[in-house]
């Protein structure tokens, strides 16, 4: 049986070119397809819960290449979350006055609050991925990064900052018939960039750095997971169950908790029109 999702083990090993980004973990895509609607319902059932309780936050962090479908995940994963219980941050090159920061000044800023999901496209992970592929500061510099991420992402969770972190893995193969098919449409043109061209150019550098990323900077609170990303319909579902199988155990919780709550707002209006009785 192939598993859906490569969750990361603390401290162990990964080999990227051993996980078939193609695989569809013995699914058929049609019943995947229906259970994915009623994962989409799920989400947004839990994004309620969580805003309610109000005691955690959710942080999901979405990486991959050019092409590998941040964009397209974020949209159906949580495509019926309302837009007022979720976000999305996209971190481009730093402007001037990121750069003047350190790096991890930007993303601070933007974490969720309590009661929020808070997605990245692209993350804090860049300053160790295209930084390194580019070498746009020395190594020494972002070798120490793994742990300051390692520190940061430890802080974020002790406050209660459910993460979830998502490589999607395409193959190099696929990569090139997304650029193409980008070209041939001209409604898709406009996502295309020269660019992108010229970072396939450095694909095995990038593997090497995801590598590096995903074994260092897996934990017990911040776990990596690796989605097959060739076949849309797949990577769609195995995020959206990653969700919704992590959500779920607090669920319980978070309901006592608004049954709590609820329970002593419904004593405080009773006493406020007991006073007016009186
Ligand atoms: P896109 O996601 O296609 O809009 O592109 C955003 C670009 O910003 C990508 O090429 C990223 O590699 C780049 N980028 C994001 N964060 C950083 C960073 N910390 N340093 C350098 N480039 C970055
Ligand atoms: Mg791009």
């Amino acid at each position: 049986m192939e598993p859906l999702v490569y969750r990361v083990a603390p401290g162990s090993k990964v080999d990227l070119a051993a996980i078939d980004p193609r695989s569809n973990g013995n699914l058929e895509r049609a019943v995947a397809e229906a259970e994915f609607d009623a994962l989409t319902t799920e989400i947004d059932d839990l994004q309620e819960l969580l805003y309610g309780a109000g005691t955690h936050s959710l942080l999901v962090i979405m990486q991959g290449m050019d092409t590998s479908g941040k964009d397209g995940t974020v949209r159906k994963v949580f495509s019926k979350v309302s837009p007022l219980g979720s976000y999305v941050y996209s971190f481009k090159v730093p402007t001037e006055e990121e750069l003047s920061h350190d790096f991890l000044w930007r993303v601070h800023r933007v974490t969720p609050r309590r009661g929020l999901i808070g997605i990245f496209n692209r993350s804090h992970y860049e300053d160790v991925l295209v930084v390194r592929v580019h070498g746009l500061v020395p190594e020494p510099v972002w070798r120490a990064r793994y742990r300051m991420i390692n520190d940061f992402e430890h802080l974020l969770a002790s406050s209660n900052t459910i993460i979830l972190k998502f490589f999607l893995h395409i193959s190099r193969e696929e990569q090139e018939e997304r650029l193409l098919a980008r070209e041939k449409d001209v409604e898709k043109a406009w996502k295309l960039s020269a660019g992108d061209w010229r970072e396939r150019e450095h694909w095995d550098d990038y593997m090497a750095a995801y590598t590096e990323a995903l074994e260092r900077c897996s934990t017990a609170d911040a776990p990596w997971h690796i989605v097959p990303a060739d076949r849309k319909w797949f990577r769609n579902y195995a995020v959206a169950r990653t969700v919704v199988e992590t959500l779920r155990p607090y669920a319980q919780d978070w309901l006592a908790y608004l049954g709590k709550v609820g329970e002593q707002r419904l004593a405080e209006l009773r006493a406020y029109r007991a006073e007016g009785e009186r």
